[in-house]
């Protein structure tokens, strides 16, 4: 009887001591986390101070501009180094979490030289991430985490399993964005290609987006969000990788008018001039290149090289999808290979205006634009009309 409770005793004492040692080691382990904070919140001062002052000169010259900060939100956890709550300009991140993938007993500090142990993590614990030491170097980087207790501790980075992926994008404002792809995007009423089809967005067009689905989703390679948003008076789910914000939009460009008068059709690069040429299909010479080869990729814009009237819009073998323009009586302009015409036979259209999409349809090995330029019958060569 005796003996149990002088066993007794002594457990609880060494319990007590160990209780308070670790509590001194969070103690210290706090002191050394406060110091980079407080280093790292007064680069943030001084980021911030540069750019109040970039910010009121751009103002002088363009008095309304009212430009922000812009906030990388998929590195929010590394932002989370700061406090952002003190911070106008900055929006809060979100708390970005993290799966441990074995045991661990977290650190005092971001090393293992100088660092003792703190509590156990266990593999599968979800644990905040506070922030990521050496974040460029796998080897060496560590993350100070909030576990399920509250209680804060560094692990190496390699431990944790990132779920930062899934967390999803700000969604406390609307956010003005537009269709980045030259296609147009396919407005869908569920997050997913499965989705019923509700309507199409057409290219460049803008949209107001509401919030991002609870998962990413991976099309044509590109892995992100689907993003819930409203156009033309109707909400649904389109991809958000094909969407940027809206102030990040290009200027459009005017036109490059030749001094024959003429827009090149297509963005891309000439290839293969007019005259004589071997065959880039039946690899013979002797064949004669009625226009130019502009490469560029598929679904590229076909725009009309001068103000006309649309005089054909056909199929064949050799040229596939084409169009012919009609500038006056006897010019004429030939656009072949088209994944898609987009203008109807007697249509006027203006210099520029869009009137199909790059492809390689009919005697094509890849996409491009086979452009033509006839003065009646006659091929003549189209880049003395678009010099
Ligand atoms: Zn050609």
């Amino acid at each position: 009887m005796l003996r149990g409770v002088l066993w007794f005793t002594i457990i609880v004492t060494l319990s007590a001591l160990f209780a308070v040692e670790v509590e001194e080691l969070r103690r210290k382990a706090q002191r050394k986390t406060d110091a980079v904070r407080g280093e790292s919140q007064k680069n943030v001062e001084k980021i911030l101070a540069r750019f109040a002052e970039f910010k009121s000169d751009l103002e002088k010259l363009k008095p309304g501009l009212g430009i922000s900060l812009p906030v990388d939100t998929k590195n929010a956890g590394k932002l989370r180094l700061i406090d952002h709550n003190e911070l106008t300009g900055i929006p809060e991140a979100p708390k970005v979490f993290a799966i441990v993938t074995q045991d661990y007993r977290l650190k005092t500090w971001h090393s293992d030289s100088d660092s003792e142990n703190l509590d156990r993590v266990r593999a599968g614990d979800k644990v905040e991430v506070i922030m990521v030491v050496n974040p460029r170097s796998a080897g060496l980087a560590w993350a100070l985490i909030r576990t399920a207790n509250e209680n804060e501790g560094y692990i190496p980075q390699m431990y944790l399993k990132n779920v930062a992926e899934q967390v999803q994008p700000s969604t406390q404002k609307k956010e003005a964005k537009y269709n980045i792809s030259s296609a147009p995007l396919r407005m869908r009423s569920e997050p997913s290609l499965a989705g019923e089809l509700i309507q199409l967005v057409p290219a460049e067009a803008e949209v107001e987006v509401i919030g991002y689905s609870a998962t990413k989703d991976t099309i044509d390679g590109l892995s992100d969000f689907w993003a819930q948003a409203n156009y033309a008076g109707k909400t649904g789910w389109l991809f958000n990788g094909y969407l940027r914000p809206v102030a990040q939009k290009p200027a459009p460009q005017p036109p490059s008018v030749g001094a024959g008068g003429f827009t090149m059709p297509v963005d891309g690069r000439v290839n293969s001039k007019f005259g004589p040429r071997i065959d880039p299909v039946t690899k013979k010479s002797g064949d004669f290149h009625r226009g130019i080869d502009i490469m560029a990729p598929m679904g590229e814009p076909i725009k009309s090289a001068k103000a006309g009237e649309i005089y054909e819009n056909s199929t064949n073998k050799w040229w596939g999808n084409y169009i012919i323009v009609q500038h006056d009586e006897n010019l004429f302009t030939y656009y072949c290979h088209q994944s898609r015409t987009a203008a109807r036979k007697g249509q006027r259209v203006a210099a520029g205006e869009l009137i199909g999409y790059v492809g390689k349809t009919g005697k094509a090995t890849g996409p491009h634009l086979h452009f033509e330029v006839r003065v009646g019958k006659d091929p003549k060569d189209p880049l003395q009309y678009l010099k």
